[in-house]
């Protein structure tokens, strides 16, 4: 399908000045809206077919090679040529970008600024960053203030990010005019590659800055105090608005995102807001009853009673000794779980007593008594 010359597009004449074309722009983006030709089925095609031509033609190195080049100019991924603005943001149907630049104020959020991204301008946002960070479980209770080096490239400050020495600025590549990219013709093709002058980049520093060699950008340490707050949790993110990488080209810096992991701790067990404790209890308390004093989360302690006749496997509550949660709402409970030690290492007088306290507990040990009652009726069973 052969495309339409885009002045034509746009019904201005070649070589039209940058104020006619938006008001041809203007006139023909009104007129296609798709808001007043629901009944017209090319409306849409149309006037994305529009947006495109005036994406190319309001900026004046994109209108400097299709003058020159016509549509040859923009084929096969003009994407990374740097000297002709960034990637060719709305070209191909997505008419948001140079819609947005003049129709936001008519129509307002129609598109739902979707063409606000990096696209059409040069200056390009920094990288977000991650940043992992290993807390202790004591550190994610209280929350603690935390200095952390954060690696990150920064706009060179001898050359102020031009990678340019002393002062002096960048200049349009001769080689490429600007393109980033060159054609030369190979018996029937014509071949484009990448300009050899300027490495694509479409501009050229004749000096290079000594501090960062023309790459414009240094790489920094930076130390960052961070607050980590009470409540964190393993996945939990932080993000520091603007601590990411700098900008290119006067771009906005990216974020910082800290990646929290909380290490185990040798005591208590996480679950969400609830802490989890194991408490070894000796075989005589479980049996008399009596106090145990428990480790807290806080660094103190608590002390527990543990009712006569517990088992192993038993289940207390300590209201609100468990964690705080991240967004206000409470502190958990820590749950204690008891385990009964059976006594090893006896002395003799200790099996003594034990085998005496056998003999008297026969008759009194229900548990015992009732599963091997279940037992005799079960061998009972396979006999018959
Ligand atoms: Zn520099
Ligand atoms: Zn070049």
């Amino acid at each position: 399908m052969a495309k339409r010359d885009y002045y034509e597009v746009l019904g201005a004449k070649k070589g039209a000045s940058a104020e006619e074309l938006k008001k041809a722009y203007r006139t023909k983006a009104k007129e296609l809206h798709p808001d007043r030709n629901s009944d017209n089925p090319n409306a849409e095609a149309q006037f994305k077919e529009v947006n495109e031509a005036y994406d190319v033609l309001k900026d004046a190195d994109k209108k400097a090679a299709y003058d020159r080049y016509g549509h040859a100019a923009f084929e096969g991924g003009m994407g990374g040529g740097g000297g002709a603005r960034g990637g060719f943001g709305g070209g191909q149907g997505d008419f948001s970008s140079a819609f947005s630049d003049v129709f936001e104020d008519l129509f307002g959020d129609f598109m739902g600024r979707g063409g606000g991204g990096g696209g059409r301008s040069r200056a390009q946002r920094g990288s977000d960053l991650r940043y992992n960070l290993r807390v202790t479980l004591e550190e994610a209770f209280a929350g603690v203030p935390k200095t952390i080096n954060v690696p990150t490239s920064v706009a060179c400050d001898a050359c102020r990010g031009t990678g340019a020495e002393g002062g002096s600025e960048p200049t349009t590549c001769p080689t490429c005019s600007g393109m980033g990219k060159v054609r030369a013709q190979q018996g029937f093709f014509t071949v484009e590659r990448t300009c050899p002058t300027c490495n694509g980049a479409g501009q050229i520093v004749k000096n290079p800055c000594k501090s960062c060699h023309g790459h414009g950008r240094t790489e920094k340490e930076r130390a960052l105090s961070v607050n980590i707050p009470a409540g964190v949790e393993t996945g939990t993110r932080i993000r520091l608005a603007g601590e990411g990488e700098a900008g290119l080209r006067g771009g906005p810096t990216g974020d910082l995102y800290i990646f929290i992991e909380v290490k185990e701790h040798p005591i208590f067990q996480r679950d969400g807001a609830h802490l989890f404790c194991r408490v070894p209890i000796s075989f005589a308390t479980a049996a008399l009853g009596g106090e145990v004093e428990v480790p807290t989360i806080d660094g103190g302690k608590a002390r527990v009673k543990v009712p006569a006749g517990s088992q192993t496997g038993k289940q207390m509550r300590l209201r609100a000794k468990g964690m705080p949660a991240l967004r206000g709402g409470g502190v958990g409970d820590m749950l204690l779980e008891l385990a009964v030690e059976t006594p090893v290492n006896l002395t003799a007088r200790q099996k003594e007593l034990l085998r005496e306290f056998e003999e008297l507990s026969e008759d009194n040990n229900p548990e015992g008594r009732s599963f091997f009652s279940k037992v005799k009726g079960f061998w009972d069973g396979m006999k018959s």
